[in-house]
């Protein structure tokens, strides 16, 4: 099958086709600034052909013409017709307690979609329009909703209420989803794949650590713990965001600065981080550069980064009591072996021991780099949430057709 997958953010719109008989991807694209005065389309055919341009795009629906037109372009495209695709997958940031799994969108999952929005303004809404403008261009496509959160929705009571009263539970669903749920299931099953172990006798840790940042416990294919939370603010300290911190001092910054809870919002997603402490970027070269050339807050966001990963680490192996596998992925987990040598760094009593060789070889590729005789091991995989995401819209087409 061929399937077109979707990630419709607040002005971009990203996609991919992949064949999924190979799990190639035949072509990948973004279009950027929709809505803002010039739009940025950059495609990349599998064969290297690259195709760019600026012009206006006002809308998620105008985005979705001009991929369609693109993917079937003579010299750029990759398709003969639009006719081709079998099926289109979104990736859903929120699908709350209803879902669990992916599911083929009608009506009343397009409806749960957008109750979730109030619990998650910043992704759903645009998630939805993906949706809406691709259901219009596609009308007679199945297509099927990926949820960021499904992955975590084993994750058990003890992991996933928070120690406030209960009622806000109750009356709110304000709970522990966690994020990047996609990326978290493939690293784990992969790392399981690699390593030849049985997914039923199997715990890792996976480390995703990109702009965003979240540290999973995987058991027996589960995640039992998540380090993002109702919002993804939580958990490791991030690019641009805060992680866990103590709660009482976002409310004595906005008593004294006279904050709005947008404004604090503000504070704690796009001003606080690593841009934050270090006072000059969110981008991790551009902090490592700031550090090597004596920039001591760029040194203390560096180092404080990597402490908050290895007390996750710390804690979820008492979690799993005892990983067998520790993974990392994402921009920074795949391309940075200074991140990963520090974060493991005093743990080989846990016995986990780092290879520095072959750490220091690893960039965005498939790799054991503990030592052979560490205890837990240590891996590098490259995460592809959109093949995940093209394998489950073939699995719950599947099951729909067997119904
Ligand atoms: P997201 O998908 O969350 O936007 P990515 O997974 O693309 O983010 O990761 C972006 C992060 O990866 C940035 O902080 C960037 O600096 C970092 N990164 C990318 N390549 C490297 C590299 N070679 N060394 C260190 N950090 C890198």
């Amino acid at each position: 099958m061929k399937v077109l997958v979707l990630n419709s953010g607040s002005s971009s719109l990203k996609y991919q086709i992949i064949d999924t008989s190979s799990g190639e991807s035949l072509i990948r694209g973004l279009v950027d600034r929709i809505g803002l005065n010039l739009s940025i389309i950059k495609q990349k055919r599998y064969d290297g052909n690259v195709y760019e341009v600026e012009k206006e795009i006002i809308s998620h629906s105008v985005a979705i013409e001009m991929v369609l037109k693109l993917i079937v372009d003579k010299q750029h495209g990759v398709l003969m017709s639009i006719g081709e695709i079998d099926a289109v997958g979104h990736r859903v940031v929120h699908g709350g307690e209803k879902f669990s799994r992916s599911v083929l969108i009608d009506d009343n999952v397009i409806k749960a979609i957008e109750e979730y929005s109030e619990i998650a303004p910043l992704h759903n809404p645009y998630n939805l329009r993906g949706i809406n403008a691709a259901m219009k261009a596609l009308p007679s496509v199945p297509q099927v909703a990926v949820f960021d959160t499904a992955f975590h929705q084993t994750l058990p009571e003890i992991a996933y209420i928070f120690p406030i009263p209960y009622i806000f539970y109750e009356k709110y669903k304000i709970r522990r989803y966690g994020f990047h749920g996609t990326s978290h299931y493939y690293v784990s099953k992969r790392s399981c794949e690699i390593l030849s172990r049985n997914i039923n006798d199997f715990s890792v840790i996976t480390c995703h650590l990109g702009n965003g940042s979240s540290i999973s416990a995987v058991k027996n294919g589960k995640s039992i713990e998540t380090s993002l939370g109702f919002s993804t603010i939580a958990g490791v300290m991030m690019g641009t965001r805060s992680g866990d911190f103590d709660p009482y001092v976002i409310l004595k910054i906005m008593e004294k600065e006279e904050l709005t809870i947008d404004q604090a919002v503000s504070l704690l997603t796009k001003h606080s981080g690593l841009l934050g402490v270090s006072g000059v970027s969110s981008d991790m070269r551009e902090i490592k550069n700031a550090s090597k050339n004596g920039n001591r807050r760029a040194e203390l966001a560096f180092k404080m980064f990597c402490y908050t990963i290895k007390k996750f680490i710390g804690a979820y192996s008492a979690v799993l009591e005892g990983p067998d596998a520790i993974v990392f992925t994402a921009g920074i987990g795949e391309n940075d072996p200074d991140v990963r040598e520090l974060s493991l760094s005093g743990m080989e009593y846990m016995g986990i021991k780092i290879d520095k060789v072959k750490n220091n070889s690893c960039f965005g590729k498939e790799m054991v780099i503990s030592t052979d005789d560490s205890k837990v091991k240590v891996l590098v995989i490259p995460t592809n949430e959109e093949l995940v995401i093209a394998e489950d819209v073939v699995k719950i087409i599947k099951e729909n057709e067997n119904e």
